[in-house]
């Protein structure tokens, strides 16, 4: 009588090509004819693809999930730094006794924070403040990535104050940031969970 083995090769010799493919395939990884016939598919109608494919299949998904995460995270960190960034505005226009409106963020980083219209000086103070905060170790994403988004309020600082204005606000800002970096961040939280916050 022949063994399963002999009937399993018989079958492998009648197969097609590229089935016979699929089966050394599956004999290269160390199985016997019989389980590579079954595991390859070529015998049913269903297929399983090449176990090389199936390897590439997994590493690939693996890929895709780390990268999926990476992109998460990076949005998520952007996410966080616009919050702060805003943050800090609306505690600092809070703390010069001004009226604060609302807070926005965006995903890409981007956000907005309404106060009400100050003096220059003041409006120093509050457009420093992201500057101050991105740079100081109260940050979350601190040191990296420290000014990113200042751009629009470090022009906004240059128009409404001088060198020696800019220092003195930039010095009014971090003793407001760090009493109340508490408050910067408890803001900050609710911006990334609502993305938008009248405090
Ligand atoms: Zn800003």
């Amino acid at each position: 009588m022949a063994t399963s083995e002999e009937i399993s090769f018989r079958f492998y010799s009648e197969l097609s090509r590229s089935d016979r493919r699929l089966v050394d395939a599956w004999r290269a990884l160390g199985n016997d004819y019989c389980t590579a016939l079954l595991n390859s598919g070529v015998l049913g109608t269903t297929r399983r693809s090449h176990p090389a494919n199936r390897e590439r299949t997994d590493h690939e998904k693996v890929e895709e999930f780390l990268a999926r995460q990476q992109a998460y995270n990076d949005a998520g960190r952007r996410r966080r730094q616009a919050a702060e960034h805003e943050a800090s505005h609306g505690v600092t226009a809070r703390e010069l006794g001004l009226d604060v409106g609302r807070l926005t963020i965006s995903n890409d980083g981007s956000g907005h924070c309404q106060f009400e219209t100050t003096s220059r000086a003041n409006t120093a103070v509050i457009c420093v403040a992201p500057v101050v905060w991105g740079s100081s170790p109260w940050s979350t994403t601190f040191p990296l990535d420290g000014d990113r988004g200042c751009t629009e309020d470090l022009r906004r600082l240059a128009a409404c104050t001088d060198t020696f204005g800019a220092r003195t606000a930039w010095r009014h800002a971090v003793e407001i940031l760090k009493a109340h970096r508490a408050d910067v961040h408890a803001l900050a939280d609710e911006l990334v969970k609502l993305g938008s916050v009248v405090p």
